[in-house]
């Protein structure tokens, strides 16, 4: 099976600081793919690669197949437009640490946002779908809320409805909750784990090892720019290979 998402000796300098040091990654569809790592690894800009946040220096992404940022002719590499980076960007549905919702919006307005300008949307059906997603994310009381009538974990679980509801191929989680009170991290992961079993592709950047042994398929390790090992989450948390995993590992967990 072609793998949904591939990268193959992704580069990212600023300025004369190497932030990824050629990364490689095949996910297959379905999988679920934790990436741990210490602070300043790369993990975020990784996934802001991928998402086309940041434009790469070396190496190449493919999502599904189509090459990011880029169009193949002959044997020359030409820039998209930032139209067509706009279409390959909803592809990929992104959750940051912070919840980044319109403020003077409701729950169910921010969710109906996207489809209804982007994707054009007919308006009782973006309603109806955004409906739902918040009924499965355990919000469907709170439609009519504001974000500040919100908690964190509540707000965090609406942000997790509206990049659902762009119908994206492949779901991006930045540290999903690294900035939510302890007592409010369970109700996002529970979250998370309902979204996984839908079978939609996951990336999830977590520093959650229960949450990395429980629901994902893959665990991945990096450090200073590099993937240093990734496999099973009962091999890389239990058992890892590389002297940094295992002091990572035990880092996190004292
Ligand atoms: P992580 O998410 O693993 O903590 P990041 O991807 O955020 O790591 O950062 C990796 C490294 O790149 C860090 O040293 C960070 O300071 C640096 N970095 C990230 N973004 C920028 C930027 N926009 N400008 C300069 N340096 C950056
Ligand atoms: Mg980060």
């Amino acid at each position: 099976m072609k793998p949904i998402f591939k990268a193959v000796g992704v580069r990212k300098s600023f300025g004369n600081f190497e932030a990824l040091k050629g990364v490689d990654l095949d996910i297959d569809r379905g999988e679920v793919v934790c990436v741990i790592g210490p602070s300043g690894s790369g993990k975020s800009t990784f996934l802001r690669c991928i998402n086309q946040l940041e434009t790469i220096d070396g190496g190449a992404l493919w999502i599904n197949g189509e090459l990011a940022g880029y169009r193949q002719v002959g044997n020359k590499l030409l820039e998209l437009s930032e139209v067509e980076i706009a279409r390959q960007r909803l592809s990929t549905g992104m959750v940051f640490q912070r919840f980044n919702l319109f403020p003077h919006k409701t729950a169910l307005e921010n969710i109906t946002e996207g489809p209804v300008q982007v994707l054009k949307t007919d308006r009782k059906q973006a309603d109806t779908a955004a409906h739902e997603l918040l009924a499965r994310v355990g919000l469907g009381h709170k439609c009519n809320a504001y974000p500040i009538e919100l908690s964190g974990g509540q707000q965090q679980r609406v942000a997790i409805a509206r990049a659902l509801a762009m119908k994206p191929m492949l779901m991006l989680f930045d540290e999903p909750t690294s900035a939510l009170d302890p007592e409010l991290v369970g109700e996002v992961l529970a979250v998370m784990r309902d979204v996984a079993r839908t079978g939609i592709t996951m990336i999830v950047v977590t520093h959650e090892l229960g949450f990395a042994r429980e629901v994902a398929n893959r665990v991945v390790f990096m450090d200073q720019g590099q993937v240093v090992e990734s496999g099973p989450p009962a091999q890389i948390l239990g058992s890892p290979n590389h002297v940094r995993t295992k002091e990572f590992i035990s880092a996190v967990l004292h």
